[in-house]
């Protein structure tokens, strides 16, 4: 008999617009999109300026901390291949820069979070080398 195995975890498909941002987080950077015009701060990458329509836009790195906004616990993945990781908490972050991101809380202490509790990016590894994954975990 054949030996179960588990579909393969989906990748983000990496665009020209949103490749620079998965080359800083493959070199555990998070990167966000600043717009030379009119200065603002954006996530996840455009083409263009959210507020100003420019095209001129440039990449910072952010601090990587923020807080929990809200989360929620995932306990039965869509996808079977996410399974064992069960239960997954599935968290909002506002980073300190006032980016809003979603992301995955995990490492100790995850199991008891809280609304306003402090965050801190880490880069989880994939079955693509080139790809890692930007999630969260509790800041000391
Ligand atoms: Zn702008």
């Amino acid at each position: 008999m054949a030996e179960q195995t588990l579909p393969k975890k989906s990748l983000p498909k990496i665009n020209p617009i949103d490749q620079p941002y998965w080359q800083g987080a493959a070199a555990g950077k998070l990167l966000l999109q600043k717009c030379k015009e009119c200065g603002k701060l954006q996530f996840f990458p455009r083409p263009v300026c959210v507020d100003c329509f420019s095209g001129s836009l440039d990449w910072i790195e952010a601090s990587g901390k923020g807080k929990i906004h809200t989360f929620t616990w995932v306990r039965v993945p869509r996808s079977p291949a996410f399974k064992e990781e069960a239960p997954i908490c599935y968290i909002n972050v506002v980073l300190d820069e006032g980016i809003i991101m979603e992301s995955r809380l995990v490492g100790s202490g995850a199991d008891k979070v809280k609304l306003g509790d402090r965050v801190r990016v880490a880069f989880q590894q994939t079955h693509n080398a080139e790809i890692k994954l930007p999630v969260f975990e509790l800041a000391a």
